[in-house]
């Protein structure tokens, strides 16, 4: 099966030309001081291409930290300012779609958690309809390729053609060295139905552990994955999320440095 997706390449809205394509930063903005601070360092390496950031975080369960909330929008948009990189963040609800654009963030992405549920996505959608801004869709946190692919198009529906999908690997019950199993057959079934759909490969969330992660990187790019998504701290020990799978900015810019492009890349 054919999708009917109308997409633009991935050339048309990342126009950095840093191979391999990295978006990069802290799960989760904590302070104004630590996402600044990650941002510049992460500038500085010269080999990322966008700034990613959680605002609202979707925590499995609750009393833990659940995001810093739309004051974290401010202090994305000053490090845009100071560093030049564009920024992502994860939305969930219409709400959150609307407070984005209204803070100049340039780049959304729809959680693994939100992938599941259409009504969700359809919210989502909803709120984008008239806006020229791109989109990631994360598989769902489950190996269902429909709900993926469903949720794709919903937001394709709404008239995002700026789009592409994120590979963070899906729960199982089975025992593992990952955090979510990369599953690589469903990432590699979203390509076939969709050719022309980029595809970025998010290693620290199939991993949940920083060793693992130059194998999964490079493992995505051989797969001609797109680009990677990894999660970046300025001390990833204190992190207030996912602390054991978040990588300094120097550590991720020689991770990078020994990753082997794509040859179509060199
Ligand atoms: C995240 O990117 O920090 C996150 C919550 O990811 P996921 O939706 O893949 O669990
Ligand atoms: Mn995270």
């Amino acid at each position: 099966m054919k999708l009917d997706l109308n997409i633009q390449p991935l050339n048309n809205w990342i126009t950095s030309g840093k191979q391999p394509l990295v978006i990069a930063g802290p799960c989760s903005a904590e302070t104004e001081d630590q996402l600044v601070a990650t941002a510049h360092l992460l500038a500085k390496t010269g080999k990322i291409t966008a700034l990613r950031a959680g605002i609202w975080k979707p925590r499995t369960r609750p009393g833990e930290f659940e995001g810093i909330g739309s004051v974290g929008l401010k202090w994305l948009d000053r490090a845009k300012q100071e560093t030049g990189l564009p920024t992502a963040i994860e939305v969930a609800t219409g709400k959150h779609v609307e407070e984005a654009l209204n803070a100049g963030v340039d780049i959304l992405w729809v959680g693994a958690r939100s992938t599941v549920n259409p009504f969700t996505v359809q919210e989502i959608a909803d709120a984008l309809k008239g806006v020229d801004i791109p989109v990631m869709v994360k598989n769902p946190v489950n190996p269902d390729l429909s709900l993926w692919i469903g949720a794709l198009e919903r937001i394709n529906n709404a008239g995002i053609t700026k789009l592409a999908a994120i590979h963070r690997g899906f729960s199982s019950f089975e025992k593992s060295a990952f955090r979510n199993e990369p599953m690589w057959d469903l990432a590699i079934s979203l390509k076939t139905h969709a050719p022309e759909l980029p595809i970025i490969n998010d290693p620290s969330h199939i991993c949940g552990n920083r060793d693992l992660i130059p194998y999964i990187a490079q493992k995505a790019l051989d797969l001609d994955m797109q680009g990677l998504m990894i999660e970046s701290h300025i001390d990833p020990s204190v992190a207030w999320t996912d602390a054991k799978q978040q990588v300094t900015p120097s550590a991720l810019a020689e991770l990078i440095d020994r990753l082997t492009l794509r040859k179509a890349d060199v």
